[in-house]
């Protein structure tokens, strides 16, 4: 199996870094699949999940928030503002993050302030989408 290799920089620590067989990464024009010897670009990362195949064979699921994947000579660097296992999300701060965002939204707002709100609330909803104990929270 042709293999390629990849790394998930987010703002406080290295995420995941090894030799991959398939990287589906979340974009804002949807799932995007990589395979090896993928052409050369950079795609922009949206909030969402994003799911990788190790060299093993092994499926790893994260959320991801806002960042940019660069693809180039069969590896693929990815760098997110923050990436959790599934199994690492704290529901009760999601559910939190949620309602303040979706406090904030209830009221006026400049545009930018809208669009602030509008990403945490988008964070918290696919934190607590990708969590076992968080689905019943949405
Ligand atoms: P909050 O308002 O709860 O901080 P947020 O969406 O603003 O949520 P981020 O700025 O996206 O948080 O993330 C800051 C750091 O906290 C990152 O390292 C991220 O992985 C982690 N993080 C945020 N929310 C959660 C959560 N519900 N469970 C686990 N880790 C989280």
């Amino acid at each position: 199996m042709n293999t390629f290799f990849v790394k998930i920089i987010c703002s406080d620590k290295v995420f995941f870094e090894g030799r991959c067989q398939t990287v589906i990464l979340p974009t804002p024009e949807g799932q995007m699949g990589v395979l090896a010897h993928h052409e050369n670009m950079v795609v922009a990362v949206e909030i969402g999940k994003l799911r990788l195949q190790t060299k093993e064979g092994e499926w790893i699921e994260a959320v991801v928030s806002k960042g940019f994947a660069e693809i180039m000579n069969n590896r693929v660097s990815i760098l997110v503002n923050s990436a959790e296992r599934p199994e690492d999300i704290d529901v009760l701060r999601a559910r939190e993050a949620k309602e303040r965002a979706r406090e904030r939204l209830r009221q006026k707002q400049s545009i930018q302030e809208y669009h602030l709100s509008q990403a945490s609330l988008a964070r918290a909803m696919t934190r607590l989408q990708a969590s076992e104990h968080g689905k019943k929270y949405i």
